[in-house]
């Protein structure tokens, strides 16, 4: 294939996924691993979201949607973030974060602009400037993840368009707090730069509030959406909320790319909001607190605020030697390459059944000594 290679887009060239791709490939060789590496939900959509989706396909909703989203919807999410009366802000619904992650980037960066993210990062941050050509560039937030304005005025260039804050964060599990966030706020204003907000994990907070942003500074791109909380990854809807002003830019180029999201997952969300989330949130910060108790003794790590994530430094300093070390105990985890230009750490994932959490602890007990 080294002849198509070369006729290929310096785009996908520029992308290399091959460090993920390792771990899947190491991964498929097992039978029936202990799996502590998912990034979704281990519930399924919540019953009275399925019972919506029934109702929607047996309504014949099956047509395109607005670009926007269907008004039903975005009036909810307008409730849920309370902003329905507001003169600035508005919704408008994509395929996911992942839909909000790439119409951002195409509606604010040009080729060779500079994107700031954390390190470690959620991957797609990464690979989507690259293939947009524009440059990625990185905050370092080890080791105890926290968020620091200082740290990222370091990294501003005469390139640099935005900053992506993600709290709680994926893959550490870090829930920023209130003062953190208000500190890159204001520094996002001082030098005239967007803010892109990503809080998809915002349900999932175990200690304290989760810092909010809206209705503090104008260029900011808040990324929410119901993959995780609602259960429906695969459904495929997520949601932006930015200035009035700056929607209609990214409506354009969603209409040509994504053209709206999935039409029978809208209807089935118009009332998710109205669920409780709370017993949802006491299992997952059960999960946390076993973890975090049978581990403290054995790993180095931060305890993780929110998200479902724990980042843990791994023993003998290679991520990637680890994982390959858990792995031959049938154990997954992902090594900190994935998500950082390091390799000194590896996640584990406790959105797991407890019975899963329960083995996979033992063995990394044992893969400390
Ligand atoms: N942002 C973060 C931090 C994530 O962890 C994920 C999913 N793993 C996404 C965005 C993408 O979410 P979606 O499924 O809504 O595209």
């Amino acid at each position: 294939m080294a002849n198509m290679d070369a006729m290929l887009s310096q785009r996908v060239r520029s992308v290399d996924a091959s460090g993920i791709r390792r771990v899947f490939d190491l991964a498929a060789s097992l039978e029936a691993p202990i799996n502590l590496s998912i990034g979704q939900p281990d519930f399924d959509a919540m019953p009275e979201v399925l019972q919506r989706a029934h109702e929607a396909i047996d309504a014949g909703r099956s047509g395109y949607t607005q670009t926007q989203g269907i008004p039903e919807l975005r009036e909810s999410i307008r409730e849920r973030h309370g902003i329905s009366g507001s003169e600035d802000l508005d919704v408008f619904v994509t395929a996911g974060v992942s839909g909000g992650l790439l119409l951002s980037y195409m509606t604010l960066l040009d080729p060779g602009d500079e994107i700031l993210m954390p390190d470690p990062f959620f991957c797609i941050y990464r690979d989507l400037a690259l293939m947009i050509n524009a440059q990625p560039a990185y905050y370092d937030i080890y080791p105890d993840f926290s968020l620091s304005a200082e740290k990222i005025e370091a990294k501003i260039t005469p390139k640099t368009k935005a900053i992506i804050v993600n709290s709680p964060g994926n893959p550490t599990g870090y829930a920023v707090a209130q003062d953190e966030l208000d500190a890159v706020i204001e520094l996002a204003r001082r030098r005239n730069l967007f803010l892109i907000y990503d809080e998809i994990y915002d349900s999932f907070v175990y200690d304290a509030p989760h810092a909010a942003c809206l209705g503090s500074y104008e260029n900011t791109i808040l990324l929410n959406g119901f993959s995780k909380w609602a259960g429906v990854p695969g459904w495929r809807v997520g949601y932006v909320i930015a200035p009035k002003e700056l929607i209609p830019h990214m409506l354009k180029l969603q209409q040509y790319t994504l053209v709206c999201a999935n039409s029978v997952s809208q209807w089935a969300l118009v009332k998710a909001s109205s669920v409780d989330f709370t017993p949802y949130l006491e299992e997952y910060r059960k999960k946390r607190d076993f973890l975090v108790d049978n581990l403290k003794e054995h790993y180095s790590f931060v305890t993780p605020g929110g998200a479902f994530y724990l980042f843990a430094e791994a023993p003998g300093g290679s991520g990637q030697a680890f994982v390959e070390r858990a792995i031959a105990e049938n154990l997954l985890v992902v090594p900190g390459h994935v998500f950082s230009q390091r390799d000194t750490h590896f996640r584990i994932s406790f959105s797991a059944p407890m019975e899963a959490l329960e083995r996979g602890v033992e063995i990394l007990q044992r893969l400390s000594r």
